[in-house]
C-alpha cells in the first residue's frame, strides 16, 4: 500500500513546479493578498510558500493531508465548478507522501497559530506557535523516497518554468503581490501587468495591447493582452486562464500561433517572439473536466468556434492596416 501511495503521489506531483502550482492556487483560494515563495535547490531541498490568507482552523489539521479532504465544497452545487479542475483534496495528501511537510497557520480570529508536521497523510505532531495571520507551508526533501526523480530533474529548466508560472499567475491575479526567491535571492516581484510582460519579453510597453472580446452566441467573455511579434529571438508564450484557472488548450494555442503566422507572412514567425495572455470566462457547465489528470488540459463546449473567433479578432488587431 505504501508503494502504491508513493507512486500515485508521484503522478499528481511530478515536479517541484506542480507542487508550487498547487500550493499557490491554495493561497489564492484562501484570499491571500501576498504570496511569497522560497526555493532552495530548485525546490528539491526546500519549498516555502507564505501567504496572508484566511489561515487553517486548528480542527482541520488532523484531516489536512487526508486524501479527498477539502474544505472547498460546502454544497453539492459547488461540485461541477470545482471538479472541472481536478485534484479535489489530493494535492496536500500527495505531497505528504513524497516530502516532509510542515504547516504553520493562524486565522485572523485566533490568538495563536499552530504548527503541524505531516508525512504520508498523517499528522505527526502539532503545537501552538506565535506567527502572523495566514499560512506558511514548508516542503522539505521533496522526492526523498523517489531518488531517480530527484536525479532526473533538470534544475535550471525547473527554475525557469517556475519563474514563468509565477509571472503568468501574477498577470492574472494582478491584485496579489507575488515574490519569488531562489536561494534567498529575489528572482521576481510582481508590479504591474504591462511592466511584467515588457520585462519578460524585453520589449517596450508600447508594443503591448489589451482588448476585450466577448460573444453572446457562445456565452463567453475574454480579456487578452498581447504583444506584436518582436524581432528579438525569444520565446513565444501563450498563457491561458479559463474561469480563473491556469490551464492548457491545444486548439486555442494552435489558432493563436496561426494568427501570428498569418499576420506576419513576410517574417518567419519561428524567429520572433510574442506573448499572449488570455483569460476566458465560460459557464462552468460548458467546461469538460479532466482530460488529463495532472496537466490540466481543458476542453470546453464550442471549443473550435470560440478558438477561431478569438484568433480572428486577434488577427484583426495585429494586422498593420488597423493602425
Ligand atoms: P483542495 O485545494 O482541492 O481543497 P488541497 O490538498 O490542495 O485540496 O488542500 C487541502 C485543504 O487544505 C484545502 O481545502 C484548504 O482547506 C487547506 N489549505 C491548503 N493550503 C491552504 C492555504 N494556503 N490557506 C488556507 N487553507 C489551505
Ligand atoms: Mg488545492
Amino acid at each position: 500500500q505504501e508503494v502504491i501511495n508513493k507512486i500515485a503521489a508521484g503522478e499528481v506531483v511530478q515536479r517541484p513546479f506542480s507542487v508550487i502550482k498547487e500550493m499557490v492556487e491554495n493561497s489564492i483560494d484562501a484570499h491571500a493578498q501576498n504570496i511569497t515563495i522560497y526555493l532552495n535547490n530548485a525546490g528539491l531541498d526546500l519549498i516555502r510558500i507564505i501567504d496572508n490568507g484566511d489561515g487553517i482552523m486548528k480542527e482541520d489539521y488532523e484531516l489536512l493531508c487526508e486524501r479527498y479532504a477539502t474544505s472547498k465544497i460546502r454544497v453539492a452545487e459547488d461540485l461541477s465548478q470545482l471538479f472541472s479542475f481536478g485534484f479535489r483534496g489530493e494535492a496536500l495528501a500527495s505531497i505528504s507522501f513524497v516530502s516532509e511537510m510542515t504547516v504553520i497557520s493562524k486565522r485572523r480570529d485566533q490568538q495563536v497559530g499552530y504548527k503541524g508536521t505531516f508525512n504520508s497523510q498523517k499528522l505527526l505532531s502539532m503545537c501552538p506557535i506565535g506567527c502572523s495571520d495566514g499560512t506558511e507551508i514548508q516542503i522539505a526533501s521533496l522526492f526523498y523516497n523517489l531518488e531517480k526523480r530527484r536525479e532526473a530533474l533538470n534544475k535550471s529548466e525547473e527554475k525557469k518554468s517556475i519563474l514563468q508560472l509565477i509571472q503568468n499567475l501574477s498577470l492574472h491575479h494582478s491584485q496579489i503581490q507575488f515574490k519569488l526567491f531562489y536561494e534567498n535571492k529575489c528572482e521576481f516581484s510582481s508590479f504591474n501587468r504591462l511592466e511584467t510582460i515588457s520585462t519578460i519579453m524585453k520589449i517596450n510597453q508600447s508594443c503591448i495591447q489589451e482588448k476585450q472580446f466577448d460573444s453572446d452566441v457562445y456565452k463567453y467573455e475574454s480579456h487578452i493582452i498581447f504583444t506584436k511579434l518582436s524581432s528579438v529571438k525569444c520565446k513565444r508564450e501563450f498563457c491561458l486562464f479559463i474561469n480563473d484557472r491556469l490551464v492548457e488548450c491545444d486548439t486555442l494555442k494552435k489558432k493563436i500561433t496561426l494568427a501570428y503566422q498569418d499576420c506576419y507572412l513576410c517574417l518567419r514567425v519561428e524567429d520572433g517572439g510574442y506573448y499572449v495572455y488570455l483569460s476566458i470566462k465560460l459557464q462552468p457547465k460548458d467546461i469538460d473536466p479532466n482530460v488529463h489528470p495532472n496537466k490540466k488540459i481543458v476542453r470546453f463546449l464550442n471549443e473550435d468556434e470560440i478558438s477561431t473567433e478569438i484568433s480572428e479578432k486577434l488577427k484583426q488587431e495585429l494586422s498593420p492596416q488597423q493602425t
